[in-house]
């Protein structure tokens, strides 16, 4: 049989399934057999993993991921899709359709018991629409996620791995790096999908850490203060503490000085461990 990934059979099976590819849900298909393999690659899946694909659209990456995990468990938020998806995974045994919304979908429910006995890794070609709530939602979740490898948009993976001074840096930099350690495997031309989206895209692979790089006292003030100081980039960070944050001027101002850190500086100089202790002190000062 050919491949799913073969742009014809592709256009047949929607011609059959009477569907067309929808860009509410963001579907963008892959059509290189070559990038799919290389994503399970550097997903570095094996035959003890359970993995959880988000979008498995017509099956594609499903096939080669049925290949080298343990157990599939796929969830496709397009009814319509369902079907196809019976149809082109029917002889992989391993994989579990499920229809739903990942970001309304209870996990650890649907993964079940398999969860205590093999490790979870996430793969997806993931919709771009919802690439940043999806991330977050798993990074700040309590699953015993190993790893997450995802092909997203270009600009959104180079902020994932911002580092302090650079334009792509910011609060999203910042808290991500606070759960993971983040890496780019690869870029991934335009061409490879069907239909072509309009932006570039990029593979990147996020390890949750399970001991967090900075010790916390209090995470929601520490996720307030990269958000303040992140609100007006061209702010000063002791402006952008005081306009975006409940704090006196004289407290912050106080703060700064006992971290070390000049007031009259940019927030996108600071690292995550300069955000960790404000944070901390500014803990101090209210309990
Ligand atoms: N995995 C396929 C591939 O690589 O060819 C399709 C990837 S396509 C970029 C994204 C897929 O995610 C589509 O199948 C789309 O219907 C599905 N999707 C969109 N929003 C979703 C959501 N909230 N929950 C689950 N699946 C979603």
């Amino acid at each position: 049989m050919e491949k799913l990934t073969s742009p014809r059979v592709i256009e047949a099976l929607l011609k059959k399934y009477d569907l067309h590819f929808n860009k509410r849900f963001g579907q963008n298909f892959l059509i290189d057999e070559n990038i799919v393999q290389k994503i399970v690659k550097a997903g570095d899946v094996s035959e003890r993993d359970l993995v959880l694909e988000i979008g498995p659209g017509i099956g594609t990456m499903t096939q080669a991921l049925s290949d080298h995990a343990g157990k599939v468990i796929s969830v496709e938020i397009d009814k319509k899709l369902i079907p196809v998806l019976h149809e082109t995974l029917n002889d992989c045994d391993n994989v579990e359709i499920v229809q739903g919304d990942i970001l309304k979908t209870n996990v650890r429910e649907i993964l079940g018991d398999q969860l205590v006995t093999m490790p979870l890794k996430i793969l997806a070609n993931l919709p771009y629409y919802i690439t940043t709530p999806i991330i977050m939602g798993f990074l700040e979740s309590d699953l015993p996620i190993e790893s997450m490898t995802f092909l997203i948009q270009k600009e959104v993976g180079e902020r994932l791995c911002g580092v302090p001074g650079t334009k792509a840096y910011g609060s999203l930099s910042i808290v991500a790096q606070f759960y993971a350690d983040i890496s780019i495997d690869f870029e991934v031309p335009a061409h490879v999908f069907i239909p072509k989206p309009k932006v570039d895209s990029i593979v990147v692979t996020l390890k949750k850490l399970t001991v967090p790089k900075i010790a916390l006292e209090n995470k929601e003030l520490f996720l307030s203060v990269v958000k303040a100081s992140f609100l007006n980039r061209r702010k000063t960070l002791i402006n952008g503490l005081t306009m975006n944050t409940p704090f006196d001027k004289a407290v912050l101002m106080e703060v700064l000085e006992v971290c070390n850190i000049a007031p009259g500086i940019r927030g996108e100089t600071l690292t995550g461990s300069d955000f960790g202790r404000i944070a901390n002190e500014l803990n101090s000062r209210i309990s």
